[in-house]
């Protein structure tokens, strides 16, 4: 399904920051499985920040150095809202059979 049903993933300002001067250097954001993260010489960065699956913050919760943070999710919940992204999403699962009409 496309990001949000149609909603432009790169209007949605959800990604991960890395505070540099916290990161241990453990490697667990390399594990992100969408290659948001490039390793260098001075550490982690985020490469393809619009890549993040919108809502996830799964690196932060394995950061060894609590070096990483996301954006307020109170914002994230407002677009939501004011975009009815459920109807959008709904009408796709209906069309992929991924939901059952009666529900
Ligand atoms: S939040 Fe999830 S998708 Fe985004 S960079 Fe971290 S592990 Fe990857
Ligand atoms: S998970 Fe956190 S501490 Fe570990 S390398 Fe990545 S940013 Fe640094």
């Amino acid at each position: 399904m496309p990001w949000f049903a149609g909603y432009p993933r790169e209007k949605i300002k959800w990604y991960p920051t890395i505070d540099l001067e916290k990161c241990v250097k453990c490697g667990m954001c390399m594990n992100c499985g969408q290659k948001v993260y490039r390793w260098t010489e001075e550490g982690p960065v985020v490469a393809q920040p619009y890549k993040c699956v919108v809502g996830c913050s799964t690196c932060a919760t394995l950061c060894q150095g609590n070096a990483i943070t996301f954006p307020d999710r109170e914002k994230l919940r407002d677009l939501y809202r004011k975009e009815g992204i459920w109807a959008k999403v709904k009408k796709e699962l209906l069309k992929e059979g991924k939901l059952n009409p009666e529900e």
